[in-house]
């Protein structure tokens, strides 16, 4: 590509194979998609299947036919290079990268041990690491090797700040130190940490938009380091409200039928879904039938919601009355 072409906008669907995706999933990539086709831009598929531990079986199949139902495609062949299970060689490539610019140490703590650290002040993922293994000379490294295969934690310089302008949530500033800490890019079992795969695939793929739940919104400032010290431009970002049951927590099975598996063999269209889905984005004024194809001219994310939207009795009993 030649350096004065602007780059085609990318965006990605990247659900996590463990279990069936639900009506807050289903918002989420229904936005990620009409962003993109919006824009003219690009979708990949992305299997994030990294922790092949929790993998669901079929669900990768499970996901396919949920999003085709909605109405949702993308760009790309769902060949393996899109399951993370399949991409370990690059991460590790990756690893080895910060490993030989010195960004990166073994990190031995056990999760007692970690959670024994009462007294360190806590941030948005847990307690921020104190740095306790920052500080071992490489014999003691060497020694400790020898009884227990370490993590292995990316070196956050002091004062690292991260600041970003959210397209949802606004600006965003956030100083690493005290969020976080030195974090985990590595496990002690060897597997690469969600933060690094996801930048090294968003860099690999071409992604230029992540839009996605707000659940994410706090890695945001470490995917944002980890892009910046490839040299790789960070892509823009857009974290949309969650969908929450009617007691204000997180969408799972006990709030009824939300998994659209369910919805789609209890008899509701996925015209109707998306309906509800756009007006409850204030796309539309009513939750009429319509298609995610009908919504792309619509698509503004001015108008989507700044709270979480709770999945009260009145619209379980919207679905349930189809
Ligand atoms: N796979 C992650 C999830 O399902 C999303 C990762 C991302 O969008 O960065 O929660």
């Amino acid at each position: 590509m030649a350096d004065s072409e602007p780059q085609r906008p990318c965006g990605r669907l990247a659900p996590s194979p463990t279990g069936y995706l639900h009506l807050g999933n289903a918002r989420s990539f229904l936005l990620a998609w009409l962003q993109m086709r919006n824009m003219g831009g690009r979708i990949i598929l992305r299997i994030e299947d990294l922790d092949t531990q929790r993998a669901a079986p079929n669900a990768a199949e499970q996901i396919v036919r949920d999003l085709r139902w909605l109405g949702l495609d993308w760009d790309n062949q769902l060949t393996s290079d899109y399951f993370q299970s399949n991409r370990f060689p690059l991460y590790q490539q990756a690893l080895a990268t910060l490993q030989e610019r010195g960004l990166l140490y073994p990190c031995f703590c056990s999760r007692k041990e970690l959670r024994s650290i009462a007294s360190a002040p806590h941030g948005a993922d847990g307690p921020i690491y104190p740095g306790t293994c920052r500080q071992l000379t490489h014999a003691q490294q060497q020694q400790r090797s020898q009884e227990k295969s370490p993590a292995f934690r990316f070196k956050v310089c002091p004062g690292t700040v991260v600041e970003q302008h959210d397209e949802v949530a606004g600006l965003q500033r956030e100083e690493l130190g005290q969020t976080t800490g030195d974090f985990i890019v590595a496990r002690a079992d060897g597997v690469v940490s969600y933060q690094l795969a996801v930048v090294v695939d968003d860099i690999a793929m071409g992604v230029t938009h992540v839009l996605r739940g707000d659940d994410l919104l706090g890695s945001a400032p470490r995917q944002i380091l980890l892009h910046r010290t490839f040299g790789a431009t960070p892509p823009s970002f857009a974290h949309v409200p969650l969908m929450l049951g009617d007691d204000g927590v997180r969408l799972a099975k006990r709030h009824g039928a939300v998994a659209l598996r369910e919805l789609r063999e209890s008899g509701v269209a996925a015209q109707q879904l998306i309906g509800w889905l756009a007006w409850s984005c204030g796309m539309i004024d009513r939750p009429e039938p319509t298609t995610a194809t009908e919504l792309i001219s619509e698509f503004s994310l001015r108008t989507i919601p700044r709270e979480a939207t709770r999945l009260d009795a009145s619209a379980l009993s919207f679905f349930a009355s189809r």
